[in-house]
């Protein structure tokens, strides 16, 4: 049980938050996934202002649990890593105590995928009554496992700086992420003595009975002792073996997960696609209906797929551009709190749905150096050239060229 305790070191970077751009992610990213990531230039995302949630404030979300009315899967050894800290410690025995975990982490059971399904078929999203993650400490609306979340939680920005192309980024990143997770989780309960034969032998035998495997919060007591075989009764130490596999490895998780294969149970996910209720087939993601044939895309394949959509964040067109007629700038009056979160910016972007419109589709912050760049394209169109370029305005600006990619990103500049 103290394996985990005396591989981390003092004040072990696993535990904590690591930086990418300025956003807080795992600290065992920095491990498991390519270190170039750590050099790219990440958009900011700057209107995901999750603690005054503009979804939460415009969009009727709920402002409890915000976009965290999903049931994340959470692989072994995040949690394991998690329960080193007091707050991840509960957790867990809350994971356990409701019948969300199982050998591979925090699951949702087929009937709760249902739930979320029914919740997208009415456009509940963020608004849900059913689906909370239990993972949200709900006093202050912070995730009790931040620096241990998974992929999805960690890449997901409600709205992007730079658009589509920042979806596409950020999607590829994400299931990037997902599969070193899955990778990972897999390699590490082999390294605990967990049989994985036998595991996915019961998943396969569970498909025969889907409808029973679920309980209203999570698995079915049968379903949970098949799964977990021999290590039932000691679920939390085998999460703490497989953090402890991951630790043990540090410099090598990167090459780890490229060689592990993925298992998994077709029949099993089979079974779960099939008991989805007519109404919601519209529902389920496609990727959910794809059989892999047993092949697992190995993660440096899909690193390539993240650098390509990296190097479309930054591109400048060719072209002449101009203020969208959509866009007014105003001045920040400092009088909302939004307006307060702002306080540095002086100027807004306020994005109208269409132009005359009184209601407001979004706006954003800006410097006076942002707007005095920004004021260059307004009436007449102008090329993205040397004089362009040279111009004291566009000089004025740190990073001007990336600003211009994401004004066009986001269509405040148009052709
Ligand atoms: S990412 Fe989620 S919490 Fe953050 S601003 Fe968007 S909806 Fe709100
Ligand atoms: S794990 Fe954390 S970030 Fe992810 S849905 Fe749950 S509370 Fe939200």
């Amino acid at each position: 049980m103290n394996e985990l305790k005396a591989l981390l070191q003092k004040d072990d970077p696993f535990l904590r938050p690591s930086r990418l751009g300025s956003h807080n992610f795992p600290g065992i990213w920095t491990a498991m996934m390519p270190r170039e990531l750590f050099g790219l230039r990440i958009p900011e995302e700057r209107r995901a202002t999750c603690m005054n949630c503009p979804k939460a404030s415009y969009e009727g979300y709920r402002a409890d649990y915000r976009c965290c009315t999903y049931h994340p899967r959470v692989a072994n050894f995040l949690l394991g890593l998690a329960s080193e800290t007091a707050v991840g410690d509960r957790v867990l025995d809350n994971l356990l105590d409701r019948g969300m975990l199982i050998p591979e982490g925090m699951h949702y059971a087929p009937a709760q995928w249902v739930d979320y399904l029914d919740d997208l078929q009415k456009d509940a999203f963020g608004r849900s009554e059913k689906v909370l993650c239990p993972n949200l400490d709900q006093s202050t609306g912070y995730c009790n496992i931040h620096a241990f979340r998974n992929s999805v939680c960690s890449t997901f920005f409600c709205y992007k700086d730079h658009g589509d192309a920042g979806d596409g980024f950020w999607d590829q990143v994400q299931v990037l992420g997902s599969q070193v997770e899955m990778a990972l989780g897999q390699w590490a309960l082999q390294q605990a003595g967990f049989n994985l034969d036998q595991y996915f032998k019961a998943f396969d035998k569970l498909a025969k009975n889907i409808h029973k495997v679920s309980v209203r919060d999570g698995w079915q007591t049968e379903a949970r002792e098949s799964l977990w075989g021999s290590w039932l009764g000691r679920e939390k130490e085998l999460m703490r073996a497989c953090a402890a596999a991951v630790v043990h490895e540090r410099d090598n998780l990167w090459e780890i997960a490229n060689s592990q294969p993925i298992r998994e149970s077709v029949p099993f996910d089979k079974a779960m696609v099939k008991a989805v209720p007519k109404r919601l087939e519209d529902q389920i993601d496609p990727e959910d209906l794809e059989d892999s044939g047993g092949e697992t895309v190995r993660p440096s394949v899909i690193w390539q797929d993240v650098m390509k959509a990296y190097w479309k964040l930054w591109d400048l067109p060719e072209g002449a551009f101009v203020v969208n007629p959509k866009v007014k700038i105003a001045d920040n009056a400092l009088q909302t709190t939004q307006d307060q979160y702002y306080q540095d910016k002086p100027y807004f972007i306020m994005f109208y749905p269409r132009k005359g419109s009184k209601t407001l589709d979004w706006k954003m912050g800006i410097t006076a150096a942002q707007k005095a760049v920004l004021d260059l394209f307004v009436g007449t169109a102008r090329e993205l050239d040397t004089t362009l370029l040279t111009n004291p305005a566009f000089k004025a600006l740190e990073n001007g060229k990336n600003f211009l990619a994401e004004m066009l990103r986001r269509k405040v500049l148009v052709a």
